[in-house]
């Protein structure tokens, strides 16, 4: 029934579960790989067709066979690594999303006001170092993955080690806490959001300093740092699922004022920290599906609350493109460029 049209995304990151949960829809699947995951990726039967490129940015070059072969792009964050914002605009192939959001996301301040007028709580923000008075994460733009990320204890430790940073940088205050990423789909056709899973970040070497006493390190030249190496599931308290689901309903609710009606839809990922008095401050928002859902290919706790069967973020995406489809709405899950 779906067959007629191609869920096409780029080979990596969440290709995997976001084709398979396509083919599990009735879809045709797509991915574009390079020449190094070409292999893996003609590996799946449920990938019907792999384009080889040798490059992602070569990507822009596909868009008229994209087009011809009626794909539906489902963009994932190597998207926003791999094309620019200006790419992403051009681009009138079928998109799934509204681009109006990336805007928002990439700039720090832009998604700073727009988690504020959410009523999320946010870490403190410093201009200079200067006004530093308790401990801070810098943060080096274009830094990816948790990379790039200092530690900072106070105003003389950043005059010391930060201070002299060449690249551009922000200073935000440092949580103590743990972290947790909240993976939600907001479907615009049902008008409802869902939770669809969770995740916590396995970062070296700020994951392990706890295996080593404090008394042990004194003298030892050690800083953490936040290099992502994996996720792992995390189920939340129960009592703080109400508040999380809150969050994700305002941030949806804000996204509709700020980035034209259709707002923010889809999956997309608020990144906390919990502290002990159980508040949870937000780091950060990723306005797509995220790497983390990758350990829920085969469903969640949540999403199985909600479907009964295995639900990924992957198939969730292709099962309301296949509701638009049939309520033939196509056009409100994708991007308004999107030429038909
Ligand atoms: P990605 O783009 O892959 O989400 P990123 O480079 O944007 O990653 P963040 O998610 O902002 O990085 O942060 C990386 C890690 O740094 C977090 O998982 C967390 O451990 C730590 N971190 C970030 N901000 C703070 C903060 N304000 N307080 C304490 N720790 C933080």
């Amino acid at each position: 029934m779906n067959r007629p049209y191609t869920i096409a995304t780029l080979g990596s990151h969440s290709a995997l579960q976001i084709l398979k949960g396509a083919r599990d829809e009735g879809f045709k699947t797509l991915a574009i790989a390079n020449r190094e995951t070409e292999r893996l990726y003609r590996s799946f039967a449920f990938i019907d067709d792999v384009i080889g490129v040798d490059r992602y940015s070569d990507f822009m070059g596909l868009l008229g066979e994209l087009e011809a072969r009626k794909c539906i792009v489902v963009p994932h964050g190597s998207f926003v690594a791999y094309l620019s914002l200006d790419e992403h605009k051009k681009m009138t192939v079928p998109y799934f999303g509204n681009k109006a959001v990336l805007d928002w996301e990439a700039s720090r301040e832009l998604q700073r006001e727009w988690l504020a007028r959410a009523n999320l709580k946010l870490p403190r923000h410093f201009k200079s170092g200067a006004e530093i008075d308790r401990p801070v994460i810098v943060k080096l733009y274009g830094a990816g993955g948790g990379k790039g990320y200092m530690f900072i204890r106070d105003a003389a430790d950043f005059e010391v080690r930060a201070a002299h940073l060449k690249e551009a940088y922000t200073i935000q205050e440092y949580i103590i806490g743990v972290p947790l990423y909240i993976h939600y789909f907001y479907s615009p056709i049902a008008n409802k959001l869902e939770i669809m899973s969770m995740d916590r970040r396995y970062e070296t070497n700020v994951d392990s300093l706890g295996r080593i006493p404090a008394a042990a390190q004194e003298g030892m030249d050690v800083s953490p740092s936040y290099v992502v190496v994996g996720n792992s599931p995390v189920s939340l308290r129960e009592s703080m699922l109400a508040e999380a689901l809150r969050m994700g309903d305002d941030v949806v609710r804000v996204s509709k004022e700020i980035c034209g009606p259709k707002g923010l839809f889809g999956a997309f990922c608020i990144e906390t920290i919990i502290t002990p008095d159980m508040q949870f401050y937000v780091m950060e928002i990723s306005a797509r599906i995220v790497a983390g859902t990758n350990l829920f290919i085969d469903g969640s706790p949540y999403s199985y609350l909600n479907y009964s069967e295995s639900m990924s973020t992957g198939r969730r995406i292709a099962r309301e493109i296949k509701t638009a489809l049939l309520s033939n709405n196509l056009r409100s899950v994708l991007d308004d460029s999107s030429v038909l």
